[in-house]
């Protein structure tokens, strides 16, 4: 069994273009400015994955990054591969 994806939103970064909400509007929430916050602790349903990796890909900042975690344990940023 793999792993369940895990993201992260980094709000300095996010410039309120709102495109991450439309498409996975489970996870990211909009302010009255279109600036997001992570709706939850990261982790993706299998069933949302292709939606929030449409977020992330599609966020014109990169301001969503997927984590993978790393064999001490820890997470790091996963580079933007194509996973859909
Ligand atoms: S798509 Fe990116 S820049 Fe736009 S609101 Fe979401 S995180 Fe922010």
């Amino acid at each position: 069994m793999s792993e369940p994806t895990r993201i992260k939103l980094d709000r300095t970064v996010c410039d309120g273009f709102g495109i991450c909400a439309r498409h996975a509007p489970k996870y990211f929430s909009l302010d009255d400015w279109d600036y997001a916050s992570l709706i939850g602790d990261g982790t993706v349903a299998e069933e949302d994955h292709d939606d929030v990796m449409r977020a992330l890909f599609d966020c014109p900042v990169h301001a969503i990054v997927e984590l993978r975690s790393t064999a001490t344990g820890s997470e790091a940023d996963a580079p933007r591969s194509a996973s859909l």
